[in-house]
């Protein structure tokens, strides 16, 4: 579904990222593993152009939207944005408006649907991560748990062939994290094509079909997540998923 290969990225004349390739087979879900700083968050923020790539394209669906050497239109960009949703770790819900707004707002917006299409299907959305009940209630008055269901729901709702999840769970507390991961996993069985950057081995294991690891920019290994995860046969993996569990 999602092919981006040898993606290059540069902050102030310094290389983050060496050429990472990675191809996403539609309906599969990978978890991108790594320490601080190997440059987990500049990849997927290429994937959907939140940073642009010195070098490399990108491929969704067999159709070129992104090369390196050309430039690419603002109005590429937005509809690429459209076409691949993310979910931060941060949830960037509006304060000011309820839940089922910050469903609806961007599908007014950016897909430009009716006020009742839109609340309509915010409200399935918001039944389908269990929070029908809260609607109408303003972020500050969720929990973390429950901002970043309401944020997967509202980036579910501008129907995206891929989701790409940067730590979603690391700003929630450990006992909030588990229904976030239970939405992510149902997801992902229900077929989404997904990217999840992750320090939850255990989810990674048992939610994704892959795991690649990255260090200091490169691509250490990519294959099944649970064998990878399980019993790294590298050993800087082994130290680190060790590290973590
Ligand atoms: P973490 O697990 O801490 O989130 P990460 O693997 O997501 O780390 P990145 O956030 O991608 O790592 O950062 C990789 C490197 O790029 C770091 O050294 C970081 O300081 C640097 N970097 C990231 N974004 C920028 C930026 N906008 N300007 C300058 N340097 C940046
Ligand atoms: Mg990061």
């Amino acid at each position: 579904a999602l092919s981006a290969q040898q993606i290059r990225k540069s902050f102030g004349g310094k290389e983050i990222l060496h050429g990472i390739s990675v191809d996403v087979k539609k309906g599969e879900h990978i978890a991108i593993i790594g320490p601080s700083g190997s440059g987990k968050s500049t990849f997927i923020r290429c994937l959907n152009l939140l940073e642009t790539p010195d070098h490399g394209t990108i491929d969704l669906h067999g159709e070129r939207v992104f090369d390196a050497v050309e430039k690419t239109p603002a109005k590429s960009v937005r509809a690429l944005r459209k076409r691949v949703g993310m979910v931060f770790q941060s949830f960037n819900l509006f304060a000011t408006h309820t839940a089922l707004e910050n469903v609806s707002l961007a599908q007014r917006l950016v897909l430009e649907r009716s006020k009742t299409d839109a609340v309509d299907r915010s409200e399935e959305l918001l039944e389908r991560v269990g929070l029908k009940k809260h609607m109408h209630k303003h972020p500050s008055q969720l929990s973390g748990g429950q901002q970043q269901r309401v944020a997967i729901a509202r980036s579910l709702a501008l129907d995206p062939e891929v989701i790409l999840f940067d730590e979603p769970t690391s700003a929630i507390d450990p006992e909030m994290r588990v229904e976030v991961l239970r939405v992510m996993k149902e997801l992902a069985e229900g077929g989404m094509t997904m990217m999840t950057v992750t320090h939850e081995i255990e989810f990674a294991k048992e939610a994704a079909d892959r795991a690649m690891f990255l260090a200091d920019g490169e691509l250490l290994e990519i294959g099944p997540a649970a064998e990878i995860l399980t019993d790294p046969s590298n050993e800087r993996i082994r130290r680190f998923v060790n590290a973590l569990s």
